[in-house]
């Protein structure tokens, strides 16, 4: 068994309204608020922040982004900068999600610029790496994988290693119902540890935490979470509960 403690992150997406963010972080934190033996984060939209933050104060819940700009300020017209984040005590920031890839044109490289520029501002990256049905199925997962995180964790040092997080997403798998089974996940998450040797040296990989998203619910997360190298869980849709939610907290509990 690792060092490593299993991080549960939510991932609201562009779901709930400030008042709506505020209660499920009320229930989420009446719930598992106190616990200290997983990590937990929730990342609402940014007009969320606020509320879900003063909710979420006095808890061991940590609030997370759902991205950042690299930028420190200026013309950079609907984006948000880490000082931003970092008033509302925002702890993680969710980058290169497979929708920002997809939708808004991310590249390996304008992402590596946010992971330095989150780290630099005493946060912590969620690199979000993953492949197409497509590239799966043209066996290409863990060449493609093993460069986005090479790519986005270019310039991040050993010592940083333990501020660092890496999902892996299989885009077929998000949100679709669709959920890598737990060899399938845990392959790709060994050849990432592999990759995390090469980039951060092999003590230093141990430290990082790889989370697998996609579909993971309650009735799937026992058997994820218990191969070596999944380190806990993206959550997308079972976020949006809080049943659910804190039922995959305490799933990740019950490994320790
Ligand atoms: C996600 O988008 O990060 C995700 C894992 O979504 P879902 O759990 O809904 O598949």
């Amino acid at each position: 068994m690792s060092n490593r403690k299993y991080l549960i992150a939510g991932n609201w997406k562009m779901n709930k309204t400030a008042c709506e963010g505020a209660e499920l972080a009320r229930q989420i934190v009446e719930a598992v608020g106190k616990q200290t033996s997983v990590a937990v984060c929730v990342c609402p939209t940014f007009t969320s922040l606020d509320a879900v933050s003063k909710a979420l104060d006095g808890s061991n819940i940590v609030l997370g982004a759902q991205n950042m700009h690299p930028k420190a300020s200026g013309a950079y017209t609907g984006e948000i900068a880490a000082d931003m984040l970092r008033q509302f005590f925002v702890g993680y920031v969710i980058l290169g999600h497979s929708e920002r890839r997809q939708y808004f044109g991310e590249t390996d490289a304008f992402v590596n610029e946010k992971v330095l520029a989150t780290l630099a501002n005493n946060m912590r990256p969620i690199l979000c790496v993953g492949e197409t049905l497509e590239e799966r199925e043209a066996g290409k997962t863990i060449e493609l994988v093993s460069a986005q995180v090479k790519e986005g964790l270019k310039g991040v040092k050993g010592e940083q290693a333990e501020n660092v997080v890496v999902a892996y997403e299989p885009i077929w798998a998000i949100g679709t119902g669709k959920t890598a089974t737990p060899a399938m996940a845990q392959e790709v998450h060994a050849a990432i540890r592999v990759v995390l040797k090469e980039v951060l040296g092999a003590a230093q990989a141990e430290k990082v935490r790889i989370l697998y998203g996609g579909s993971m619910k309650p009735d799937n997360a026992d058997a994820l979470l218990a191969e070596p190298d999944i380190d806990g869980g993206l959550i997308g849709g079972a976020a949006l509960d809080a049943k659910s939610f804190v039922s995959l907290v305490e799933s990740a509990a019950k490994q320790g």
